[in-house]
């Protein structure tokens, strides 16, 4: 049934080493067909685990409060029992950080995964076809309707869908709205027309970013906009596995009669079907292409065929290019430098946001020593020091503070017996005055630790070591 495999088959001739850019410029509308299978079950299942938790947490609440809050007046975050201050950027650094890495790391090992199962364009475009398809009807039915002049049936139909899509876009603005000015808030708001100018704005940005992108423009989005289809292109390589047409088996294409000799002809017969499932409207048969989004869903409409036509499944699968051009059955699609690197990398960032997470203090010092002059020799034979010195209270409750300083016999400060009164969130900058007779100092630098401690909570301390300069001997 299959030609016998050729390194550099005609079909690879013909069609450029296997990579010919083809693409929908978007003059046509893509009516995708949908059909059960393993990578429409996936597909939802993702949609399943990431949307259900964005639309479910804001309603979360932890110790008196929304659970998962951005609070932007208050310039804090909080996680749960975290919470992230504008001093903990670096958390939010690693987080972003993480996430590029590990967008790399998939799209090295299996290209554009994340676009196909994980990118909230995908996920929303698949809520609103899925609407549309219970407002209009399959593919073929959409395309009469579109097709047909507007008549009471028309409107109606598309009066329903449009109002399934206001739907969801209010309620998808609404929660995004809900994560930094509290659900309860965004939702009476809205009713009540109350929002302020910033969450007008919000909430339309949002609402017409999703309507318009996910609605009409949908896979326009991802082959011209997405930055991230750009430089895909850099993060894969031969051994990348992608959704890919088996050529070996499927050419030559062509449709198979009952009662006839077929055997002159390969596997595809050209049924059509995984260019009608296609979201983004790609004839995966023409090779790779920057419009394919990796989801697998020609795998399934494939399969489905392969099956009905008693032929081994997998004509189109997931493969990469050494696969195909081997016509071996796996690669090396871990074992590379490339996806490697990127998993050590994911690896770091990931145990660096576990470290600054669970080791994250509620208490800041910032020290700094005056260097001009370094120190000052007073009247009273003493040797004083002078720092400058940031304290943080990053609880969610008003303290009182004590500040130590230790290290050299005699060491005394302008905070002894003095208590710092810190509101939560609030930094406090001090200039610390500290003495040491000069007779107690052994050289010209000696170490001291400055200790700042929550009255009645001595797990509420802060130490940081420094040096305390002198003449010398
Ligand atoms: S060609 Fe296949 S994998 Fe690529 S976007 Fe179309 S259906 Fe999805
Ligand atoms: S679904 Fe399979 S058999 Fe049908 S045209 Fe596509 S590749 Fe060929």
């Amino acid at each position: 049934m299959s030609d016998t495999p050729t390194k550099k088959s005609d079909y690879l001739i013909e069609h450029e080493d296997y990579t010919h850019w083809e693409i929908n410029s978007g003059d046509t509308s893509v009516y995708a067909r949908r059909i059960p299978g393993r990578f429409r079950n996936i597909k939802w299942t993702m949609m399943a685990i990431l949307l259900i938790p964005f639309f479910v947490l804001p309603y979360f609440t932890w110790n008196g409060r929304q659970a998962i809050y951005f609070d932007i007046p208050g310039r804090k975050f909080y996680l749960f029992d975290i919470t992230i201050w504008p001093q903990d950027l670096l958390i939010l650094a690693l987080l972003m950080l993480f996430a590029f890495i590990l967008l790399f790391s998939m799209t090295a090992i299996a290209g554009r995964i994340f676009c196909g199962t994980m990118c909230p364009q995908t996920m929303w475009t698949d809520l609103m076809t899925l609407t549309e398809r219970w407002a209009e009807g399959s593919a073929r039915q959409r395309m009469k309707l579109d097709a047909m002049p507007w008549n009471a049936e028309k409107i109606r139909k598309k009066a329903f869908k449009h109002l399934m899509w206001i739907t969801i876009c209010t309620v998808t603005s609404v929660t995004f709205l809900g994560y930094f000015s509290g659900i309860d808030n965004a939702w009476s708001k809205l009713f009540t027309l109350d929002y302020n100018v910033y969450e007008w704005v919000s909430f339309w940005f949002v609402f017409f970013l999703f309507y318009i992108n996910t609605g009409f423009v949908r896979e326009q989005i991802c082959n011209w906009v997405c930055p991230y289809a750009r430089i895909q292109a850099v993060m894969t390589d031969k051994d990348t596995i992608t959704t890919t047409y088996d050529y070996h088996r499927g050419e030559p294409r062509g449709r198979v009669k009952k009662g006839q000799d077929n055997s002159d002809k390969g596997d595809c017969v050209d049924c059509n079907m995984c260019v009608s499932v296609c979201p983004t409207g790609v004839d995966i048969r023409v090779g790779s292409q920057i419009g394919c989004i990796n989801c697998g869903l020609c795998i399934d409409a494939c399969d489905d065929i392969m099956t009905k036509v008693g032929r081994e499944k997998g004509l189109i699968r997931f493969m990469s290019y050494h696969e195909l051009e081997n016509n071996l059955k796996a690669g090396k699609r871990f074992l590379r430098p490339r996806p490697m690197i990127y998993m050590l990398a994911t690896a770091i960032t990931f145990t660096g946001i576990m470290y600054s997470l669970f080791f994250k203090t509620d208490l800041d010092m910032n020290v700094n020593h005056e260097r001009s002059p370094t120190y000052t020799v007073m009247s009273d034979r003493t040797i004083q020091n002078m720092y400058h010195i940031i304290i943080l209270n990053k609880t969610e409750v008003a303290s009182d503070f004590t500040l130590k300083v230790t290290g050299i016999d005699g060491i005394t400060t302008n905070y002894d017996n003095k208590l710092l009164k810190l509101t939560s969130g609030q930094a406090k900058k001090i200039d610390l005055l500290v003495k040491v007779p000069q007779k107690n100092l052994s050289g010209n630098r000696q170490p001291i630790t400055l200790t700042v401690e929550s009255v009645g909570k001595p797990k509420l301390s802060k130490s940081y070591e420094s040096m305390f300069f002198g003449p010398g001997n």
